[in-house]
């Protein structure tokens, strides 16, 4: 097999077979025409299947280590149609430290059709095997967490659901592909928010799902087309065209990281710094075994709370105050009132999102002027 950095940028985007064009072009088709009732070169309709999705579709998958990939209009319609294979009265597990908008989706929306979730705490994988009913059906974690970037052992967990025969699903959208491949370590499905690393510019909202097991594809191939959460050819050309500078932009993310964390932790107005890159991190030898690299996320503790924070925010010039991670550029993100604002207060303090806390997208700028940005916010 190919090395990652050659699968990324040659995987499904083979030059067009008609005119050469070594770019795949985008499709902005609904339909097409059929020689024969019945006759047709593969693509009936654009729902269903569009060449410039495909070509995402394959790469998502090459990427991944895995068999099959497909793409969605965003990380939450992947995730809508993987929990999709799930019926009224399943039970799901779900990792406690998860996105705010998994966390929404399974409580006001899924839990509608008949289907409960019970957290279990990433810090105790046993808590996952005993809360495991006879009706559960699905295991689903992120790793690193957002926003506290836990790391959890995927290996374990892959074992527990092996032995129990439920699907484990790892949302791998913090650590992107480049860092970690959930497949390789025994997960079944990997969604990801193809809005952050994947497209990596901050210019589009997508979605996927890779599966190396035939019969779980089939059943997302058709409930992918059954909900109908596609993406356009326009996202899913961007998505392939981020897809091809991946790595690159990966190792710049990572090593202004480091730097930034190793800056922060030692700073007399920081409590807390969370980045598993870092020797203190309480799972920084897990991170390093089930890793490739350590990411471009850092979350941190202020002293002095919310006043703290706001100031803090409002100094700041190079990171803008946005929702969202991932792209070229620097986001800072207060979770309690953004990302995570739709978890209650109460529950929210309980899993550790404390009203200090504050999380960094580092962005590949240079270093020096990042640092000097934080420095200046801090003082
Ligand atoms: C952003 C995000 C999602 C949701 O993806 P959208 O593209 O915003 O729908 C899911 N999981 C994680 C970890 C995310 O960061």
């Amino acid at each position: 097999m190919m090395e990652f950095e050659t699968r990324a940028i040659h995987e499904g985007q083979a030059p067009d077979s008609v005119t050469g064009s070594v770019i795949v072009p985008i499709y902005m088709t609904s339909t097409y025409e059929q020689e024969a009732i019945g006759q047709h070169k593969g693509y009936e309709y654009s729902r269903t299947g569009n060449p410039t999705r495909t070509a995402l579709e394959k790469a998502l998958a090459a990427i991944e280590s895995g068999k099959y990939g497909l793409a969605f209009a965003s990380g939450v319609a992947a995730t809508t149609t993987v929990l999709s294979l799930l019926k009224s009265g399943d039970n799901i597990i779900a990792g406690d430290d998860i996105y705010g908008g998994t966390y929404r989706l399974l409580e006001r929306v899924v839990k509608n059709w008949g289907i409960e979730t019970t957290y279990a705490s990433v810090d105790d994988l046993t808590s996952f095997e005993k809360a495991i009913q006879p009706n559960t059906k699905l295991i689903w974690i992120e790793t690193p967490t957002n926003p506290l970037l836990k790391i959890v052992d995927i290996k374990i967990l892959s074992e527990i659901a092996r032995r129990h025969n439920l699907i484990l699903v790892v949302d791998n959208t913090f650590a992107s592909p480049y860092f970690q491949r959930p497949l390789e370590l025994g997960a079944d499905i990997v969604v990801h928010s193809t809005t952050k690393y994947l497209g990596g510019h901050s210019d589009i909202i997508g979605g996927g799902v890779v599966t190396s097991n035939e019969e779980l594809y089939q059943q997302l191939k058709f409930y992918q087309n059954a909900i109908g959460a596609v993406p356009s050819p326009l996202d899913s050309y961007l998505v392939l065209r981020g897809i091809k500078t991946l790595a690159v932009r990966m190792r710049e993310h990572e090593k202004n990281a480091l730097f930034l964390a190793q800056f922060l932790e030692n700073h007399p107005k920081v409590d807390r710094i969370y980045y598993p890159g870092l020797p203190s991190h309480a799972q920084y030898h897990l991170a390093k075994q089930q890793m490739y690299g350590f990411g471009g996320m850092i979350s941190l503790e202020l002293k002095g709370g919310f006043a703290a924070v706001e100031e803090f925010v409002a100094r700041l010039k190079l990171f803008f105050l946005a929702e969202s991670l991932g792209g070229v550029e620097s986001l800072v993100c207060y979770p309690a009132k953004m990302t995570h604002g739709s978890i209650p207060e109460e529950e929210r303090l309980r899993r550790g999102i404390k009203n200090n806390l504050i999380r960094l997208s580092v962005g590949i700028e240079n270093q020096k002027d990042l640092q000097e940005d934080l420095e200046n916010a801090l003082g």
